[in-house]
Parts: structure tokens; C-alpha cells; sequence
């Protein structure tokens, strides 16, 4: 899931994952430096740029981009163990590592955009934040602006007008997908068990 900050994607992935015990939340790795509020592997796991490099020449990272100045990315071996275990992952990425992704799983990923109802909206619920300086919120709207730039390389939109109405768009995206008949590896078993029966 991809969107310009503060147009409500993150508090859209936390209700997903509270109230889908098979969707887990992938925790980036980042070299930006904790907000108020922001813990460690909770948020993210904070990185030095030494640390970060580390991880990406020792292969650690799915996918990872340059954003802002700062570097993102995914740490690999939580979301094997997850697919492993059954579960979906979900991330919280720009549409570089959007696009990796989708390069590296085509057929196990679906790319979802959030987009604002307006650009006075988003920025209004970025300054209600409070999180940041005028300084790096204008910083932030301007990156907004190149992300959203994006939203035709995604499978679905979402347009985040009301949270409500948004969040059951997610749902709908998330159910429908995972009826796919590829997704549901139990489903050949299932059916000739079905075909089996007098
Ligand atoms: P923020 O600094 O506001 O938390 O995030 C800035 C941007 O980086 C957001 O668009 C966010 O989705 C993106 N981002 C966060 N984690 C990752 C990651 O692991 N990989 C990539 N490619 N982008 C990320």
C-alpha cells in the first residue's frame, strides 16, 4: 500500500491487521531518525547508514528505495517466515519498492493506492499531526506530490474521503483477493474431495 503521507494509509494498515489475524504488518528498516511517539520495531527498526548498507549488501533486504534523503526497506526473512506460516503481508512502502515488489512476486502481490479527497485536506492533517516542522511538512507535501505521480502503476485506488467507507473499500480489495483461486493452495485437495463425493 502505497500513498503521500497523511493521506490516512497507515492508520488504514493497522485496523487491517487488528482485524485480520492472517494479515501481518511488515516492519521496515530505516535510516531516518524516530518521530515523537516513534518506537523501535514498532514504527521501525532505526538504522545507522552503515548498518542500513550492511543489510543491503548482505541480501537482508526484499526491497528498499531512497526516499527523502533517508533509506527504507524490507527486511526479507520476517516475510518468508510469515508466507510460510500462511499469512499475508502487508506493506507500508513508497512506489519504488512497490514496484519492486510486484517485480519479485507478480502473481503474489496487489498494489493499493490511497489518495486524499484534497491537497489542503492532506496538508491540514499533516499540520494537526504536529509531528513535524512547517519545514519538513512542506518537505513532505512536495514528496506527496512525486508519489501520487504513481497511482496508475497500482491494482486498485482507494480515495480516502471518508475513513470509514475507505477502510471497507480495503476489505473488499483484501477478500476478493484472497479468493483467487492461485491463492488458496488447499482448493485442488478441497475440490477433488468435492468431485469424490457420491
Ligand atoms: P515516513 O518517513 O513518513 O515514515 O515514510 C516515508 C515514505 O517511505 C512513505 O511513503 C513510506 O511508505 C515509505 N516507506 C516506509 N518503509 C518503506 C520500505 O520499507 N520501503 C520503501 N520502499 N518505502 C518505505
Amino acid at each position: 500500500m502505497s500513498s503521500p503521507a497523511g493521506a490516512g494509509k497507515t492508520s488504514l494498515s493497522r485496523r487491517l491487521v487488528a482485524d485480520y489475524a492472517d494479515m501481518v504488518l511488515s516492519i521496515s528498516a530505516t535510516t531516518r531518525p524516530a518521530r515523537p511517539g516513534e518506537e523501535e520495531a514498532r514504527e521501525y527498526y532505526f538504522k545507522s547508514r552503515d548498518e542500513f548498507e550492511a543489510m543491503i549488501a548482505a541480501g537482508e533486504l526484499f526491497e528498499w528505495a531512497e526516499v527523502n534523503g533517508n533509506l527504507y526497506g524490507t527486511p526479507k526473512a520476517p516475510v518468508i517466515a510469515a508466507m510460510e506460516a500462511g499469512k499475508d503481508v502487508l506493506f507500508d512502502i513508497d512506489w519504488q519498492g512497490a514496484r519492486q515488489v510486484a517485480e519479485k512476486a507478480p502473481n503474489d502481490s496487489v498494489r493499493v493506492f490511497v489518495l486524499p479527497p484534497s491537497w489542503s485536506d492532506l496538508a491540514r492533517r499533516l499540520h494537526a499531526r504536529a509531528q513535524d516542522s512547517t519545514a519538513i511538512i512542506d518537505q513532505r507535501l512536495a514528496l506527496g506530490k512525486r508519489e501520487i505521480a504513481h497511482w496508475g502503476e497500482y491494482d486498485y485506488v482507494i480515495v480516502n474521503k471518508d475513513f470509514d467507507r475507505a477502510y471497507a473499500d480495503l476489505i473488499h480489495i483484501y477478500r476478493a483477493e484472497r479468493m483467487k483461486p492461485g491463492r488458496n493452495p488447499w482448493l485442488p485437495d478441497f475440490v477433488s474431495e468435492l468431485a469424490a463425493e457420491e
